[in-house]
């Protein structure tokens, strides 16, 4: 029987996903399908429950529904429940576990793209959505020494802060002005864009969340928006010096991670980055 897989979003239009898994099922022969299922808010939670099928490993979840999802699992992984939203779902005889591959593909793709080794260094993050959350705990796992969460509305940040607070780590929580963030940005060893600023398609997609004076030409700058491969963001970094990358790394290796727990395979990882067509990448 050939297994379903898909993604569950809303818009799904710049979805990679469909592309570089099928390529990856593809190249190891398992006989599955995986699909875009563009699925509005009011249908998400009667959609997941599809998902407890005998024919289906599981899924993708991306924008809107991935901290909706943590109430429609039987099952959390520990660090989806600390991080409070999942992005994949495996279907076991009809149980449903939900897990958080953003915060593991995040640093494998800073570690590979830009070989940054976070232990004993200083973030800066902007944003405080669903990525940001995945990618302050991936941080704080590995070993930051100090972070600074920057954000439009300042409470989320503080509230981001505090969730993630614990003994000897405490995120300051400030808001994305000018101002707040000349305190703390040039003095950063890691910068990464969480915003949806720069996105394509999106209501800010012309602009960088922060100014280019602010950029230290010593800071690494990830970007974890992919499309465009070059956001307004990483080439005011570039421009400043610093050492830049884009958020594929993070989108392949997060996919990696929920590859493997779908089929129990190791993801052929060179595959699923020949996948994707050469104008949505950096090089
Ligand atoms: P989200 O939960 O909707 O959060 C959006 C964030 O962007 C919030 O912090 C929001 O601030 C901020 N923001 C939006 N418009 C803004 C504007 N005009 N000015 C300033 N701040 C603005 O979305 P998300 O899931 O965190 O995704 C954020 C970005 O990360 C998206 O572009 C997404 O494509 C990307 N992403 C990439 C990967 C990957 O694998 N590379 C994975 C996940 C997400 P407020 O709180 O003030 O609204």
């Amino acid at each position: 029987m050939t297994k379903r897989l898909g993604i569950f979003g809303y818009p799904l239009h710049y979805s990679l996903s469909p592309l570089f898994q099928q390529a990856a099922l593809d190249a190891l022969g398992i006989d599955a399908k995986f699909e875009g299922w563009p699925t509005k808010t009011e249908d998400f939670a009667q959609a997941v429950q599809g998902l407890r099928a005998d024919d289906c490993l599981g899924c993708c979840i991306t924008q809107p529904h991935k901290e909706a999802a943590l109430q429609l699992v039987d099952e959390l992984d520990p660090a989806a429940e600390a991080i409070g939203a999942i992005n994949t779902i495996v279907n076991r005889d009809g149980r449903l576990k939900g897990y958080n591959t953003d915060a593991p593909g995040f640093i494998r793709g800073l570690r590979e793209s830009v070989g940054f080794e976070p232990e004993g260094r200083s973030a800066l993050i902007l944003g405080a959505g669903g990525a940001a959350r995945g990618i302050v705990y991936a941080l704080r796992e590995a070993g930051v020494s100090r972070m600074t969460i920057a954000n439009r509305t300042e409470e989320r940040a503080h509230t981001l802060a505090r969730d993630m607070s614990r003994a000897r780590f405490r995120p300051d929580a400030i808001s994305l002005n000018v101002d707040q963030l000349a305190n703390f940005a040039p003095y950063a060893d890691l910068i990464v864009n969480a915003t949806s600023m720069g996105m394509r398609g999106g209501s800010a997609d012309e602009e960088s969340p922060l100014p280019p004076e602010l950029i230290s030409g010593n800071a690494v700058c990830y970007d974890a928006v992919y499309v465009p491969p070059v956001t307004p963001f990483l080439e005011a970094s570039e421009n400043a010096g610093a050492q830049v990358a884009g958020g594929l790394s993070m989108l392949i290796y997060q996919g990696a991670e929920g590859f493997k727990l779908w089929t129990g395979q190791d993801a052929p990882v060179n595959v699923m980055f020949n996948a994707i067509p050469p104008t949505m990448r950096e090089d």
